[in-house]
């Protein structure tokens, strides 16, 4: 199967399930959801799928896995190593999933999958509150966890460890706690 082929394929099979909006090559909004803040990367993926919340992510890697089809998942998009988007592939575009919840009497805050640093800090500093993150404001919350360094905690460990609970997506879609 050739790759227009392969990636129609993977679409019609998203379509079953998915919520979000699937973005494909033809539609309007294509071009600016492909681009990524980090411009020195320009690959164009053969389909965006912008996930509505975690079911969806669930199912965009339940077929990215049944297809084989080559796959980036996308929070902020400053990924130094070009690794928020990919050439003819798929790409988990989490930008819409960005909602913060702040529970001040147990000062903690939960956040979805998009959410970029000034999000959570517009959330967090209504309570007085400070996430101890980057200091670039676009940058994805959860790419910035996975990896990265702070003003308020100087080695990068520590903002991971900062991170007391929350859910990982594992290999296969599915929801899993992280941290503790
Ligand atoms: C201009 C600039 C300034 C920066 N400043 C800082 C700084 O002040 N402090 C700092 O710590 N770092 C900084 N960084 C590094 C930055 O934190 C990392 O590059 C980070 O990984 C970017 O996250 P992102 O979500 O924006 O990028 P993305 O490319 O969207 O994501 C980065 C990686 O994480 C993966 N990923 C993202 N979200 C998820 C998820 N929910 N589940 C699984 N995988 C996921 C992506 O697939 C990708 O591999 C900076 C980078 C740049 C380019």
């Amino acid at each position: 199967m050739n790759r227009g082929a392969h990636i129609a394929a993977v679409s019609r099979r998203l379509a079953e399930h998915f919520r979000g909006r699937l973005l494909r090559q033809d539609d309007p909004d294509y071009a600016a959801a492909a681009r990524v803040w980090n411009g020195m990367f320009d690959s164009l993926p053969g389909l965006i799928a912008r996930c509505r919340d975690a079911e969806d992510v669930q199912v965009a890697i339940g077929v990215a896995n049944a297809t084989g089809v080559t796959t980036a998942i996308r929070c902020g998009g400053h990924s130094l190593a070009g690794f928020s988007t990919c050439k003819g592939g798929l790409v988990i575009d989490l930008s819409e999933m960005c909602q913060v919840q702040v529970d001040e009497g147990t000062r903690k805050a939960r956040f979805s999958g998009g959410c970029l640093l000034g999000t959570v800090d517009a959330e967090t500093q209504k309570f007085g509150f400070a996430f101890p993150a980057g200091v670039v404001s676009h940058t994805g919350a959860g790419g910035l966890i996975l990896r990265g360094w702070n003003w308020l905690a100087e080695p990068s460990l520590r903002t991971i460890l900062r991170q007391r609970s929350g859910f990982h997506l594992g290999p296969r879609g599915r929801l899993g706690a992280a941290g503790g």
